[in-house]
């Protein structure tokens, strides 16, 4: 019997056990933490799930996560991110039609940057090709504040800061249509029932990995396994980090796209309070803030699980910078831009729980990030096989659906098959 190894028990990890399982592989999956999903993370802790790490199902139409949703019965909802109330730094809430006029604005912007991109002989941040936009417009103060607010969203989204993004990598990811779902009842639930059945050994962090044309060798902090083949699922950060040595070492063209990559970063502060005091009938909130980083955009999670719980989401540096502090000092700089928006008499909140992705030294980062040199034929060399005994998946390697759970997901499928076609049962 075929024997292969899985190191990594996110999703990734999980669809290529699952798959080989039911093709009557003999799998193993070596997971360093003490518990399944990597950067799916679901808090229950505190009697309500709240997911630290992916939400979302990005776009459900043929997105092979709905699917999974559907099979296994669980619930999401809709997550409208247009129509929300948006407050300026005076704590007032912005005009719905300045908000729409700075949407289009910034939709433009975007337009005529990845048009300038076409043009240019090298590339350049998006955030420069705005900048180079820009000079020759005016715009008031107020729509000034706007269009930041809508950059820093993006910021956000990507976990990176514009002056960090390729502008020829820009938007160029695959998408699915049908808008983002949330899993109300948490993440976790599609996780657990991929995993079901399948042999997973926690705490086992690998630190070696060994490897000729014949079979592989896999040392952990707490035993030594071996296998026909081993799926790598390690997160992108992590093989920056060289945590895990190669011998013979990776080929100098895996070693240099793993070094252009890199890794965005987007954490969350979760806040629960006694009573909602915020408008309660929007998906998210919005804060157009004057400095240059500051907390922007909330989702209402109280409209998904009953429970007055808000949750920030930060991006880029400004999410780094909030990882050196307390959880105290981050939930009252949160605080202080709630007691704007809400003024000074809304209450404490009871319970504050952050995120810090990029000191994880399991994910080193929330997602891939496509910095200038970057290319997207990177990730296929970071997919490629080594020697036919090293595989690799993860939403890293995702040609066309980087940074998500279902590029994660599907990345793990292509592995599986590739198993499949190559190692006879
Ligand atoms: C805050 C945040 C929000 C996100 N939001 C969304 C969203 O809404 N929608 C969406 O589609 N995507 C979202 N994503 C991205 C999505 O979570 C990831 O793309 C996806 O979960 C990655 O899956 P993976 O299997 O490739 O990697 P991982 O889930 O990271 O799995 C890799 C596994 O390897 C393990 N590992 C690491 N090092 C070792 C070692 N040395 N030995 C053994 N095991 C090791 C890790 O513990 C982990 O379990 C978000 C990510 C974050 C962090």
């Amino acid at each position: 019997m075929t024997n292969i190894l899985i190191i990594g028990a996110g999703i990734a990890g999980l669809a290529v056990a699952r798959e080989l399982y039911s093709h009557g592989f003999s799998v193993t999956i070596l997971e360093a933490r003490n518990r399944i999903g990597g950067r799916i993370y679901t808090n229950k802790k505190f009697g309500f799930p709240v997911d630290l790490g992916a939400s979302w199902i990005h776009g459900i139409n043929k997105n092979p996560i709905t699917q999974l949703a559907q099979d296994f019965k669980v619930r999401i909802q809709h997550t409208d991110f247009e129509n929300i109330p948006v407050y300026g730094s005076n704590g007032e809430l912005v005009e719905v039609k300045e908000l729409e006029k700075a949407r289009l604005l910034y939709k433009q912007i975007f337009g005529q940057a990845k048009a300038l991109g076409k043009n240019l002989k090298q590339d350049i941040s998006v955030a420069e090709a705005i900048q180079r936009i820009l000079i020759e417009k005016e715009f008031s103060p107020l729509q000034k504040t706007l269009m930041k607010w809508f950059f820093t969203g993006r910021e956000v989204q990507e976990g990176t800061d514009l002056d960090s993004y390729s502008l020829w990598e820009w938007d160029e990811y695959a998408t699915f249509s049908g808008g983002n779902y949330l899993i109300t009842n948490g993440y976790e639930e599609i996780i657990q029932r991929l995993a079901k059945g399948i042999d997973i050994r926690l705490q086992q962090k690998v630190i070696e990995i060994k490897y000729d044309d014949k079979s592989v060798s896999v040392k952990t902090d707490s035993g030594t396994f071996s296998a026909d083949a081993v799926v790598i699922t390690l997160p992108l950060g992590v093989l920056k980090s060289a945590s895990v040595t190669f011998s013979p070492p990776l080929p100098e063209s895996k070693l240099a796209a793993i070094d252009r990559l890199d890794m965005g970063v987007l954490n969350k502060v979760v806040l629960k309070f006694s009573k909602v005091f915020w408008l309660q009938n929007y998906d998210a909130i919005g804060y157009a803030s004057q400095m240059a980083n500051d907390f922007s955009d909330f989702l209402n999670l109280s409209r998904y699980i009953k429970v007055p719980v808000l949750v920030a989401l930060t991006g880029g540096r400004f999410a780094r910078s909030l990882e050196t502090l307390s959880e105290e000092e981050v939930g009252e700089r949160v605080m202080k831009v709630l007691r704007r928006m809400y003024g000074n008499n809304i209450p404490n909140p009871e319970i504050v729980i952050r995120t810090q992705w990029a000191a994880d030294p399991f994910a080193c980062g929330s997602y891939l990030t496509m910095p200038i040199g970057a290319k997207a034929s990177d990730r296929a060399t970071l997919a490629a096989p080594v020697a036919n005994r090293l595989l690799f998946a993860g939403e890293a390697t995702s040609e066309q659906y980087p940074s998500t759970v279902h590029g994660a997901y599907l990345s793990g499928l292509r592995e599986a098959n590739r198993i499949l076609n190559e190692f006879a049962v």
